[in-house]
């Protein structure tokens, strides 16, 4: 039993009747405090636990002073100050504090400030130029303080300190009368709380004697000590700091431990608990301020389901409403980027409301609307690029209907209702954006925003919009809606850029924690080291005692100095006071301990890959455990077992499912893990066996080599009928006959690009269509008016048709900077220039024809019973001379691919003579009799790399073609899918998903499958 229970024991046990108020830093430190005490002395009654500003406010009360003036929040004290700061710093007033604009951080530090000064009782009439190293600083400090003690008085407002005095001087008058005030010795009081405390017990102060600390000087906000401390009941750590004087030890209680990084350290803890058997409600863990111990916990309880109390509850960014409320800052904050919106949703934070059918449009089909809409970033591209999607999406729809939008046989009536749907989700999806965005206020016309305004709207969003699955998330909801709402109560500020609103906002959340809670049974429990110990658990786990945070560096506050602190009140708390106090309350935590305490730290930073240190209260105990005050770090680095790392060490250890795959995978005799997979999961066993069969000397159904069978009406071109070919299409089944596979058998689809990169506007498929676009707009207006190209002529048409273009493709596409757009557009001009340049030192001119010219579905014998359908676009046809055509398709990107192709590119560069042939079977249909020739069709490149350069195929033998076209076919018609020899990996959209092993596997088998290599090597003849 720790010494301030057993003296509340006896205190309870000799008044029982009489009121008793004894002083505690929360609810939940009082609720474990009276557990210990009926779990010690059996009942009590009439004792009460208050807080220090519960006291002021029942003094009031008692006084009938409650209702004078309203009680204001932290949160409610930091808005005023920030407020007034901004106001004086508008007013030119603030020239030393004016040097750093307005900021949450400054605004945090200077309400430290005054707070701890109004604590202390001084008031603006007590700060001094003189008493400050930057007198300037004094006078604007002064100021500021004068200004918040004046909005406070206009207000009817209370902060703490005014709460505390005002009922310091109430309790002067009118003590609690009968009631004993009790108040543990250790507590470390401000000046207005131990005048309340004195005040309101008048003569019946009780002082709670702790455990006693032996070596180390008591704070000086600290009670002053009655007498000596009677050691005869303390606990082993009382001597923590005195070893020296230390009895000899009856029975081992002490353990220390280190860990490679937090998570490990939490593990170790967890795997001692489990290896002896521990029950989760016998044990409390100890974490120092700022440590990653606690979060670690809570990730492990929501991960595994271990039961777990937090007496000082989770930061609210924990939940689904902190994690909505964060991201609406950053969703703001970025310019509504639809990405964040996007992982809100993903993450079901953001949980859209049921539609009419009465069920919520799914979070994944919402962000792949999102991403298909283009919308990247922008209040008002959300709607309009929405609009245009589901137009779009009618579009095809109509299309559907008239039976143009028909492809490679699929089900009609599938893609119909494909269609359906998605118009429904993009109206439903408006919707709910539409309604999000209604609530977001516009800035005004300078582009400020009304802070309370925006905090209505991020109450409101977090009432509608967040997802609630726990009772902590309803928890969270409704802490953040009530601090919104203090925020807003207290927002009067001018309007203010949307960067500081969203500061302020976010500060306002910054701090917040939900779910604080007692320790419950059945359920381990996690407290902060200096406000924990309470529970009279007999198993402590005191973690993370790293030397970077325990004992704190002692750093000076920056708005008050030391010395000036010395020279304005001599009770006002220096640095050197927090670190003592600080390392004090430590000692007293320890101290009060009973049972068996472990303490432990991590010895390694695994981030950042550096080792990590004791704190000197480890080295203390190291001592102490061995009695020898004079051993040192080096034999206490020497004395420690190994760290514990990511190995539980033992079956029995194993914590979660991690471990205990850890341990069977490293436990000898091997486990033989592949054959267990293989026996437990059918689709990992049929995984592995394909693996096999791929690693073997033969081609198998693994590599590509399959019967297309019962799919063949589909994806048989030449003997289904259903598959329609393209160009691009065959050129991909001779690139790599595995890629055409995995596209166009498994139709399988590369993710769809969703990252807008800020540092370009359009990717190149959007900007080889644009070009494309203005191209054939230009050359229509020019062959209209049966001109040649001429530069100096025609420049203005040129730029008048780009920039229409430009600007449109602008509005579709959200360039990320003026700067960015502006060294596009340049870049665009510039290919626009190299292709007037190249058409105006074209020999043969010939007459432009036609443009973007459909081939809805030629039929492309391959000979005399055999054919296929094709379908495609011819950018530009000429005529070059009678009955004689040429052929232009416009390239953006790099010549190289096609350099050195004669006709047909070993069937990888199929399009200038598949479209040549296609185009005369055409023409000689639509004018019987004629004999139109194509004599040279391939591709312009009117870009800084290609310098307007054009490779052509002329000449080609037709009979040839129709050869090839038959061999490449034949590779799909006998299912022989295998990576292509000469395929080009790095430049595939299937790289990333492609299990084929690429060329270099597929080149091993070529012995032993002579017969495929056979049919694929054959299109080597077609150059
Ligand atoms: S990654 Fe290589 S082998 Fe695989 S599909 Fe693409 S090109 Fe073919």
């Amino acid at each position: 039993m720790s010494a301030a229970i057993g003296f509340l024991a006896a205190f309870c046990r000799e008044h029982p009747l009489d009121d008793k108020v004894l002083l505690v830093p929360s609810f939940v430190v009082g609720r474990q405090i009276g557990d210990a005490l009926a779990e010690a002395a059996g009942s009590w009654i009439n004792l009460r636990f208050v807080t220090t500003s519960m006291l002021a406010a029942e003094v009031l009360e008692r006084a009938g002073e409650a209702g004078a003036a309203r009680p204001m929040t932290p949160s409610a004290e930091l808005a005023l100050t920030d407020r007034l700061f901004r106001e004086l710093l508008a007013a030119g007033e603030l020239e030393y504090f004016g040097r750093a604009a307005a900021s949450p951080g400054l605004a945090v530090a200077l309400h430290r400030a005054i707070r701890e000064l109004r604590l202390d009782g001084r008031t603006s009439a007590d700060l001094r130029p003189g008493q400050f190293l930057v007198e300037r600083k004094g006078r604007e400090l002064a100021l500021i303080l004068a200004r918040y003690e004046t909005a406070l008085a206009a207000d009817g407002l209370l902060d703490l300190a005014g709460l505390l005095g005002g009922a310091a001087r109430a309790a002067a008058k009118g003590p609690l009368a009968s009631s004993w005030v009790l108040s543990p010795l250790d507590s470390r009081l401000s000046r207005l709380e131990a005048e309340l405390v004195r005040s309101a017990a008048a003569g019946r102060l009780v002082l709670v004697p702790g455990d006693p600390v032996v070596g180390l000087d008591r704070p000086r906000q600290a009670w002053p000590a009655p007498g000596p401390a009677d050691l005869s009941g303390a606990g082993r750590l009382t001597w923590l700091f005195a070893p020296r004087q230390a009895p000899p030890e009856k029975e081992p209680g002490l353990e220390i431990f280190r860990a490679l990084g937090p998570a490990n350290e939490c593990r170790e803890i967890l795997r001692r608990l489990y290896a002896e058997k521990v029950p989760f409600d016998q044990v409390e863990i100890l974490t120092p301020p700022g440590s990653d111990h606690a979060t670690v916990l809570y990730l492990f309880a929501a991960r595994t389901g271990l039961p777990v109390t937090f007496g000082d509850g989770i930061p609210v960014s924990f939940t689904s409403p902190g994690r909505l409320f964060f991201g609406l800052v950053a969703w703001l904050a970025g310019d509504f980027s639809s990405d964040e919106l996007s992982r809100l949703l993903e993450n079901g934070d953001l949980a859209l409301p049921a539609g009419p059918s009465g069920t919520a449009l799914p979070a994944r089909t919402a962000c792949r609307l999102l991403r298909n809409a283009m919308i990247g970033w922008g209040r008002d591209r959300y709607l309009e690029r929405l609009a245009a999607l589901r137009e779009g999406q009618e579009a095809d729809l109509a299309s559907l209907a008239t039976g143009e939008g028909e492809e490679d046989g699929e089900d009609t009536d599938g893609r119909r209702s494909g269609f359906e749907e998605t118009i429904a989700g993009i109206e439903a999806l408006s919707a709910a954006i539409g309604r999000i965005l209604d609530l977001v206020p516009r800035p005004d016309a300078a582009g400020a925003y009304d802070l309370r305004r925006l905090c209505e709207a991020f109450a409101r969003l977090i009432g509608e919009f967040a997802g609630t699955v726990s009772d902590l998330d309803v928890r969270a909801r409704q802490a953040l809606l009530d601090r919104l709402g203090e925020f807003a109560a207290e927002s009067r500020l001018p309007d203010l850029p949307l960067k500081e609103a969203l500061g302020l906002i976010r500060t306002a959340g910054v701090s917040l924690r939900v779910g604080a809670s007692p320790p419950l049974a059945g359920r381990l429990h996690v407290a902060a080291l200096l406000s924990g110990g309470y529970s009279g658990r007999p198993y402590t786990f005191v973690a993370g005692l790293d030397e970077a945070r325990v004992p704190g560096r002692g750093l000076q506050d920056p708005v008050l100095l030391d010395e000036e602190r010395a020279a304005i009140s001599p009770s006002l708390p220096t640095s050197a006071d927090a670190l003592r106090s600080g390392l004090y309350g430590l000692a007293a935590v320890l101290a009060s301990l009973r049972g068996r305490v472990v303490l432990s730290y991590s010895s390694f930073d695994i981030v950042e890959g550096r080792e990590s240190f004791p704190s000197s209260v480890v080295l203390q105990a190291f001592r102490l455990l061995r009695g020898d005050p004079g051993l040192d770090y080096a034999a206490l680095e020497k004395a420690l077992p190994e760290a514990a790392g990511f190995l539980p060490g033992g079956p029995t250890r194993a914590f979660d499912e991690t471990d205990w795959w850890l341990d069977r995978l490293t436990a000898e005799p091997r486990p033989d893990g592949r054959r267990s997979v293989a026996a437990n999961f059918p689709a990992l066993a049929a995984g592995l066996a394909a693996l096999e069969a791929r690693a073997g000397d033969r081609l198998t159904a693994h590599d590509g080599l399959v019967d297309i069978g019962p799919l063949r009406a589909e994806v048989d071109p030449v003997n289904g009928g259903r598959a329609v070919m393209s160009a691009t299409r065959l050129e991909l089944l001779a690139k790599c006959p595995f890629g055409y596979f995995l596209r166009h058998i498994l139709k399988v689809q590369p993710p769809e690009e969703v990252a807008f990169d800020r540092s370009r506007w359009l990717d190149p498929l959007q900007r080889g269509s644009l070009v494309h676009e203005i191209l054939c707009e230009f050359m229509t207006a020019v062959a209209g008016r049966g001109e040649d190209v001429r530069t100096a002529q025609h420049a203005g048409v040129m730029t008048g048709i780009a920039e229409a273009h430009v600007a449109r493709m602008k509005l579709r596409v959200p360039p990320p900077s003026d700067s960015i757009f502006e060294s596009e557009r340049r870049e665009i001009r510039e290919t626009l220039e190299i292709f007037m340049a190249a058409e105006e030192k074209r020999e043969i001119k010939g007459r432009p024809l036609a443009f973007e010219m459909a081939i809805p579905g030629e039929s492309i014998a391959l000979d005399g019973r055999r054919s296929f359908r094709l379908r495609g676009f011819i950018d530009r046809v000429d005529l070059i001379g009678p009955d004689t055509y040429r052929i232009i398709d416009y390239k953006t990107g790099n010549p190289a691919p096609y350099e050195g192709v004669v006709h047909f590119g070993r069937g990888r560069t199929l399009q200038p003579a598949l479209y040549a042939v296609a185009f005369e079977q055409m023409l000689a249909r639509e004018r019987p009799g004629s004999t139109p020739h194509v004599a040279e069709s391939g591709y312009l490149f009117p870009s800084r790399r290609g310098e307007g350069d054009e490779i052509m195929v002329r000449d080609f033998d037709r009979g040839r073609l129709r050869s090839l076209l038959g061999d490449l076919l034949a590779l799909l018609e006998k299912g022989y899918f295998i990576a292509g020899p000469g395929a080009k990996c790095d430049y595939c959209d299937y790289r990333a998903a492609c299990i084929s092993g690429g060329p270099e596997r597929s080149a091993v088998k070529r012995e032993a499958n002579p017969e495929v290599f056979a049919a694929y090597d054959k299109l080597d003849e077609y150059k």
